[in-house]
């Protein structure tokens, strides 16, 4: 009872607790519940292209749907998930997910690319490549059909091993983006090197960009940097129509943010895209 009680605070996983391990060990023990018991679930979040407003890809970001806590936001188990390496169950059950919706009828005639997050543990995985392959093999899709998102700390936490992994997924056809660019540690000189197609601007930057003359500077040189290097930009966080116009001056080539559409049920994503087919850009 202790342990449950404890549990229903904010955050699931208070490091600082006395009986840590305990509290880990049961939370342990909801995670596992929760995949075997069906209560994770895929969101996706519409990427749009700032060109001709079309959707272009979506990201699958998890949700927990916990039976007496209700809809548990990522960041309040991913951090525990990665610590204990229970993230990599995790990071395959998404998969699986997109690669079965990947068969639905609607996403067969109307083809969709889904982003799927990555964790440290999981570039630490020798076996990653081959896990994902089995699962592209099992619903017959391509892996050029995903795109796989990394944080620069991620691939700072082991260089070397992140970019064996990066380049046997890349080699499998994946595509490979990385996620809030510009908050890690990475040098350009060694990103230049990964066999990377995207850049995703930190949602901090684009945010900030209509107040902070910094973050504007940021955002328009992060686009450029991007270019030069023949990478693809996408701007996170994009949550009004001000954004959006500038993010498209600036020659983003892709928008994500609630001003398009927060992360939906996958269901009311299909029905979302169906709808908007014939209206492009959102209203100013
Ligand atoms: P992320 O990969 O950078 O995902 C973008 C986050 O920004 C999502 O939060 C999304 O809901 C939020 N977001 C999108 N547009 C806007 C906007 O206009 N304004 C604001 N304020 N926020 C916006 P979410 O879903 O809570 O996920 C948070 C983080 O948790 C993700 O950041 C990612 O690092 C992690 N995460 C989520 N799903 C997964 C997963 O399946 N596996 C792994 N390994 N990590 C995941
Ligand atoms: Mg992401
Ligand atoms: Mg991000
Ligand atoms: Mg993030």
């Amino acid at each position: 009872y202790a342990a449950k009680r404890k549990l229903s605070g904010a955050l699931l996983y208070d490091p600082s607790f006395d009986s840590a391990s305990s509290q880990m060990l049961s939370l342990l023990t909801e995670l596992r519940r929760a995949v075997e018991g069906n209560e994770l679930r895929l969101f996706l979040q519409p990427k749009v292209s700032l060109v001709d407003g079309t959707v272009v890809a979506a990201e699958a970001l998890v949700r927990w749907e916990h039976p007496q806590r209700g809809l548990v936001p990522p960041m309040q188990f991913i951090p525990f998930a990665e610590q204990t390496g229970f993230v990599r169950k995790l990071t395959l059950w998404m998969f699986e997910e997109a690669a079965r919706l990947m068969g639905d009828a609607r996403v067969q005639s109307h083809p969709l690319k889904i982003s799927i997050n990555l964790s440290t543990r999981d570039l630490l995985d020798p076996d990653l490549s081959v896990r994902l392959g089995s699962l592209l093999q099992r619903y017959g899709v391509p892996a050029t059909q995903f795109c796989l998102e990394i944080t620069e700390s991620a691939i700072m936490d082991d260089p070397q091993r992140a970019e064996t992994t990066l380049n046997r997924l890349s080699e499998q056809g994946f595509q490979l983006s990385i996620d809030d660019f510009g908050t890690g540690y990475s040098s350009l000189a060694y990103l230049k090197r990964l066999p990377v197609d995207e850049l995703k601007i930190d949602k901090s930057f684009v945010m900030g960009m209509e107040k902070d003359e910094d973050d504007a500077k940021i955002v328009r040189s992060t686009i450029d940097l991007a270019h030069n290097l023949g990478l693809s930009v996408v701007a996170e966080g994009v949550e009004n129509a001000v954004i959006l116009e500038r993010l498209a001056d600036l020659s983003c080539d892709e928008a994500q943010g609630y001003h398009i559409s927060r992360p939906l049920p996958a269901e009311a994503f299909l029905s979302w895209r169906a709808q908007r087919a014939e209206a492009p850009l959102p209203e100013a």
